[in-house]
């Protein structure tokens, strides 16, 4: 069985045995009541989230094991470990970030006071994807809790084994009012969506983004919106191509490409594409054997229906390499296609699986082309060793991050912020931006009472007169 339906209703139904009123009433209250305010409470949230995933590792890992076959050590590198380093980052420099900044004053204000203060919003949602059920549900809750919010947090409900650890041990590490879980599907969350929040985090596709942007037009509540994409891959012939290989295929393949940031096609010229299957095949082999259906470290495709959708993608074109499929485990090996034409559906939607078309184009000017002529994608990916050609993708391409010579990574970089931009998403979260997320900057002045500065206030007092105003 691929999930214990019995523990999704169970569940479920304890979620919802509470009103969406109740859920949202509970989080304002606590809110109000201003704990949250202070760096010592925010400081001792995050701890209990660090203990969490510390204490419950192998609950977690096994959960995603039943949920999407992911193998535990994929769940430490790309899930708990990602968000245990911001939660360590975050705890080591909260101090300096609550404090108001003092920005740069004038001439006219060198008697007063001006700060920026980083107020919470209030109650915040999160709503999570189910691919990476614990990065994209914890990380965003990580900013969260740091600027002194309380929130409600909504999981994708495609991963039940996942959500039961987080529904029934999370919060006893939390304050059980200034966090709480909500459970369930497009019913629930549409319920969900008709509370007044304060602000609204959103990690999930561009379609079900723009439902939840139109929601929160309603109620002007600010939104983060995570969204995905197709994500291109430039390849050139400078690099060293067994590297360039594993790099590309690890990213395409991790999760079995259920990745929103995976390089979801590949452009290069023809050449180009006969040394990379050549060294693909290579890779595969190392990577998961000659049967890739028997790896473990080959994740599952998380329904019947997304099998079925990249069963159909892989009839469009050649393969070049894989093809295996397992239906009844849901495995599909990983697959490169070539011959594929720009207009075939698997170059119309977001792939979201173990294939990776490759384009034909004869230069990178031509990819940059190709690229343009698209939505703005989540992530671009240049292997080129040419400091030209990278110079030019950097300046003629618009995407939410870029890596260079490798794929997923930028991700997980200290200090830089991860979002989209376009049709990829509004926003951007992790370490320092994810405060700055869920924070407010709030323009503070203090103005003094000299008669120096009122003398220079006279200016803007009535009577106006021409007199005034040549002073
Ligand atoms: P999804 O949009 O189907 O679901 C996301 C969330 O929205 C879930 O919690 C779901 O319950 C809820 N939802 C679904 N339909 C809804 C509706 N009509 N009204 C209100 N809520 C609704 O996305 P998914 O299948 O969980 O995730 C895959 C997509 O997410 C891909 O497009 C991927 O690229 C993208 N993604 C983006 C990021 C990122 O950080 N930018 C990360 C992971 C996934």
């Amino acid at each position: 069985g691929v999930h214990s339906l019995n523990t999704i209703v169970n569940i479920e139904e304890m979620s919802t045995a509470k009103t969406v009123k109740e859920y949202v009433g509970t989080a304002r209250k606590a809110f109000k009541t201003g704990r949250t305010k202070t760096l010592e409470f925010r400081k001792n949230q995050l701890k209990g989230l660090l203990k969490f995933l510390e204490n419950h590792t192998k609950e977690i890992e096994d959960a995603l094991y039943k949920d999407l076959r992911k193998h535990k050590q994929e769940t430490n590198i790309s899930e708990i470990e990602m968000v245990a380093n911001d939660l360590r980052y975050t705890l080591m420099e909260l101090k300096n970030w609550v404090q108001p900044d003092k920005p740069n004053k004038r001439l006219v204000n060198i008697l007063d006071e001006v700060y920026i203060y980083k107020d919470p919003y209030g109650v915040v949602l999160i709503i999570g994807a189910w691919n990476y059920p614990i990065l994209l549900t914890l990380g965003p809750l990580v900013g969260a809790l740091a600027g002194g919010n309380t929130v409600i947090l909504k999981p994708s409900e495609l991963v039940p084994e996942t959500n039961k650890i987080m529904y029934e041990i999370l919060p006893t590490y939390l304050d059980r009012e200034c966090f709480q879980i909500y459970l369930g599907g497009v019913f629930e969350t549409t319920e969900l969506l008709k509370e007044k929040f304060d602000y609204i985090f959103f990690t999930g596709s561009s379609k079900v983004g723009q439902i939840v942007y139109e929601t929160a037009a309603k109620t002007l509540t600010p939104c983060t919106l995570e969204l995905g994409g197709k994500c291109p891959l430039y390849l050139d012939d400078s690099v060293d191509m067994y590297i360039a290989a594993r790099r590309i295929l690890w990213g395409r393949m991790l999760n079995s490409g259920q990745t929103c940031v995976a390089p979801d096609y590949l452009l290069c010229s023809k050449q180009v594409e006969e040394k990379f299957l050549q060294e693909a095949k290579k890779v595969i082999k190392t990577f998961w054997g000659s049967n890739p259906c028997k790896s473990e470290s080959l994740s599952r495709i998380v329904s019947e229906k997304h099998f079925k959708r990249l069963s159909d993608f892989i009839s469009l074109g050649k393969i070049a390499l894989g093809g295996q499929m397992d239906p009844k485990e849901l495995l599909i090996a990983p697959t490169i296609l070539t011959d594929i034409s720009p207009h075939s559906l698997v170059m119309e939607e977001e792939i979201f699986g173990p294939i990776l078309p490759i384009i034909n184009v004869k230069d990178a000017g031509e990819a940059i082309d190709f690229i343009n002529s698209r939505e703005k994608p989540l992530a671009l990916y240049v292997f080129s060793k040419n400091k030209k050609t990278q110079d030019t993708f950097l300046n003629k391409t618009s995407s939410g991050g870029i890596s260079i010579n490798d794929t997923i990574s930028h991700i997980g970089t200290e200090n830089l912020p991860f979002g989209g931009v376009g049709l990829s998403g509004i926003g951007s979260y992790h370490g320092k931006f994810g405060f700055d997320t869920f924070t407010h900057r709030k323009g503070v002045l203090v103005k003094n009472f000299s008669r120096l500065t009122e003398l220079t206030l006279s200016i803007r007092y009535p009577p106006y007169s021409d007199k005034k105003t040549n002073l």
